[in-house]
This record gives C-alpha cells, structure tokens and sequence, in this order.
C-alpha cells in the first residue's frame, strides 16, 4: 500500500493510475478504523481498480475542542488494517497541507443544515463539506464512499457534489454493529466497560421506534416511548430523536406520504456522544 503525506506525490501517483483508464474509489475517515470502516474500503474494492482511503481528523468539523482532543488516533494500527483489507493507498496529510491558512470559508445548506446533527453540532457540516471538497478536487475520483451512520452527512455531501458539479457518483453503506446492535463508531473506544453496556441503547430505541411507527402510533407518542426507553439506562442522555424525511431531511410530526423516512437519534453516554439511525421501511 503507497502512503502519502503530501498533495504532490499523491496527485503525480493517481495521474499515472488515470492514464491507464482505472477507476478510483474514495473512503475518506478520520482514523480510528473499525470494521465499518473497512466495510467501506471493501465496497470500494468491489466497484473500482483502485482504493484510496483517507486519515485525517479535520479540526474545521468539531464545534467541541474537548471531543477533538480526545478523539481517538490510532495511526500504526490503521495503516496495518488498510494493508490487510487490500486497500492501495492512503493519504495521511497534516493541518499544514490542508489548510495554507486560518480558513473563513463557510457554507450554509440552509434547512438541511440547521435541523438535528446542525442544530446540535453548530459549524460542523460546514467542516466536513469543506474537507470533502478538498479532497474531492485532491483526489478526484470516480467513486466516494460515506456510512449510512452519518446519514445528514450523506444528504449533505450530495447536495454539494450536485451544487458544485463535481463529477463523482457517491454511495451509502450500510451501518456496521457490534452483536448487541452498537453501531460501530471510533468514539466507542472511549466507553468505559459501564458505559459500553449501555450504549446499545440507542440502537434499541430506535428498533422500538420503527415498530411502534409500524403499528400506526404517532410521531408524538413515540418520541415519548424513546425518551422513556433511554431515560432507563444510567449515564446515557437523549439529545435528540426524529423523524425525518431522508431526502431533504424535513422533521416530520406525520410518516403517512413520506416515501422513505428515516429514524435519527443521538445523544451521550457519559461524556461521549454517540449518534444512530434507521430507515422507516
Ligand atoms: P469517521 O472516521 O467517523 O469520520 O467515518 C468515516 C466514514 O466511515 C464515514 O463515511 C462514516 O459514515 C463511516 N462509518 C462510520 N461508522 C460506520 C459504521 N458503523 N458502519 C458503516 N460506516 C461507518
């Protein structure tokens, strides 16, 4: 596997890869890598010639400096777990080669960015579109690849693909979980055993959610029932659940004549915020 920390190399490597016509997955992560990662790394391997993931935690996407410092960072055994899954190159680059400068640069998605993960989390999509767009003109490839975990992330960056007309087709995984439903995320390694019991409790809400929505229950009600639910469980703290239009991420009070609404939770066990969601049908 090549390892690059810098733009130039990079660039003259995929230069070479394009001359001969192959495709070029992206896997963009800020490190810490779990098997949802490489779930990713493995749907780019199966759509493209070559895989390029990405290590870089983009100090721009956290509203909190407490949660980037403790973000966890595990580089040695990153780099080993790209190499074994096959991936072909990664670029591991530095604030410096990011950013030339203290950037100003903002975007506003309008609705999109205000509700749930940017109502709680202010300034953090404008972060992650502006890292992703770098390194989509970095990278340029054929293919991206993004978690359906951080789904208004998804919304988000296919807004911008199609606004700024980068020419890329973009995909969703599936969301990776532990046995006991724990969507798999780098900010889990820092649960305590305590917290880690109870961390699946987001995942249960969310199930109990989608059959009570099934049973024809309202939203009301069943924002109840999830407050109910995690409010059980010690330590944990319900941010916010929605319903929402997984479109255009509208908030819904009605599911009847939305074709596919999504379920969001998130909320901290301890100090550790962890986020989950779950397609109605
Ligand atoms: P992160 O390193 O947390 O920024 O995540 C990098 C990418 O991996 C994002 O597209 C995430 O949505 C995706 N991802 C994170 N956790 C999971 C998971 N459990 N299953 C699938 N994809 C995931």
């Amino acid at each position: 596997m090549e390892i690059f920390k810098q733009i130039a190399p990079l660039k003259a490597f995929l230069k070479e890869i394009r001359k001969s016509e192959k495709t070029i997955g992206l896997v963009p992560t800020m490190g810490a890598l779990h098997d949802g990662h490489l779930a990713l790394i493995n749907a780019s391997k199966a759509q493209n010639q070559v895989t390029v993931a990405t290590i870089y935690i983009n100090p721009t996407q956290f509203n909190n400096p407490a949660d980037l410092a403790k973000y966890p960072r595990s580089l040695d055994e990153d780099v080993a777990k790209l190499e074994k899954v096959g991936c072909d190159a990664v670029f591991i680059p530095d604030n410096s080669e990011m950013y030339e400068s203290a950037t100003s640069l903002k975007f506003d998605f309008g609705l999109l960015g205000e509700v749930m993960e940017g109502k709680y989390r202010p300034g953090h999509f404008s972060g992650v579109a502006l890292v992703v767009s770098k390194l989509f003109n970095i990278i340029q490839p054929d293919n991206a690849y993004f978690g359906q975990k951080d789904w208004q992330q998804f919304a988000i960056i296919q807004l911008i693909a199609r606004e700024l007309k980068f020419d890329l087709a973009l995909h969703s995984v599936a969301t990776y979980r532990e046995p006991d439903g724990l969507a798999m995320s780098s900010r889990n390694l820092r649960l305590n055993p305590q917290q880690r019991q109870h961390a699946n409790v987001f995942y249960n809400a969310l199930l109990q959610a989608k059959k009570n929505l099934q049973d024809g229950k309202k939203v009301s009600e069943v924002k109840h029932i999830v407050s109910e639910i995690v409010g059980e469980a010690s330590d944990v703290k319900l941010e916010y659940f929605e319903v929402a239009d997984s479109i255009n991420l509208n908030v819904l009070e009605f599911v009847n004549g939305t074709e596919k609404p999504i379920l969001c939770i998130a909320g901290y066990v301890g100090d550790i915020r962890l986020i989950d969601n779950m397609f109605l049908k």
